[in-house]
């Protein structure tokens, strides 16, 4: 072997060598890359709460949905005790939705005030479902490098509904009616009679500030998805007067906007044949109706 020729073979090797070392530090993206984890509550009064999510299953039930996604590392999935705040959050590669929140979805469930077209079991259902796919949106615009025209706030409230319309359950419009009601709650106000009747008050002006878009926009901005997405099962809503006309009109755009970004941005990270076979499994019951 000439001088030349040993030469060519060591920078070939030394090529080789880096090239399997970037392969091996690189984490290659992967499916069922979801970790779950019920923190025990510091509050002893979210003891029952905790007990009952674990005994339903509900982060396994996230899991499961979840894991036709290809990530490059993963993702825990947390209830966990806040010290007071209601809140939930996606931070330093886990998704945390706090007792406390959960309490607040419980409680206004079961409030009196909850309209008569929506069951306490579906104001749970939805809230609950919004908040965790809010958070993994948040998670899935970081992990995938998922670039965002808007504010990632409302991004984040068009996944969650994107995907929720996108699974195909019988319960879909019930579901749907849990988040608005949870979004009605939040801006104290009761049911769409009173929104059609009475000019609201001048909200806080932090409210304003605020880097989510107000309650009743993100209430409106998720039923116009609902109605874009099928116009025929939530035709309601606006023969009710829940969704305005003028912004009925533009709604099927909306949703044809929202299904573009997800087809091209989200869609290419999933594993269609794992997707299947969750959309088929009983766990998540999907294509029946779900029992309270
Ligand atoms: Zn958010």
């Amino acid at each position: 072997m000439t001088g030349m020729c040993r030469l060519a073979r060591i920078i070939v090797l030394l090529g080789g060598i880096s090239f399997f070392a970037s392969v091996s530090l690189a984490q290659a993206p992967e499916t069922n890359r979801i970790l779950i984890d019920y923190s025990a509550p510091s509050n002893p009064a979210h003891r029952a709460l905790y007990e009952r999510l674990k005994q339903k299953g509900a982060l396994e039930r996230i899991q499961m949905l979840l894991s036709p996604f290809r990530l490059p590392r993963p993702l825990t999935i947390r209830t966990a005790g806040c010290d007071g705040e209601i809140n939930a959050w996606f931070e330093l590669d886990s998704v945390t939705v706090c007792y406390e929140y959960i309490e607040y979805v419980f409680e206004s469930a079961a409030s009196w005030k909850r309209p008569e077209w929506v069951s306490e079991h579906h104001a749970i259902m939805g809230a609950m479902i919004d908040v965790f796919l809010h958070e993994v949106g948040h998670a899935l615009f970081d992990y995938l490098d998922i670039p965002i025209f808007g504010r990632e706030e409302d991004a984040a409230d068009q996944f969650a509904a994107y995907m929720l319309l996108s699974l195909g359950r019988q319960d879909t419009p019930q579901l749907m009616a849990g988040i608005i009601y949870i979004y009605l709650n939040e801006a104290g106000v009761r049911d769409f009679s009173v929104l059609n009747r009475k000019r609201l008050r001048i909200v806080d002006h932090k409210q304003h500030a605020d880097v989510h878009s107000l309650p009743l926009q993100r209430m409106y901005n998720t039923l116009c998805l609902a109605y874009g997405a099928n116009p025929a099962v939530f035709r309601e809503a606006v023969e009710r007067g829940a969704l305005p006309a003028d912004r009925a009109e533009s709604c099927a755009d909306e949703f044809q906007q929202v299904e573009k970004a997800f087809r091209k941005l989200i869609q290419p990270h999933i594993d269609l044949d794992v997707l299947k076979n969750v959309l088929s499994s009983d766990t998540l019951s999907l294509g029946r109706k779900v029992e309270p």
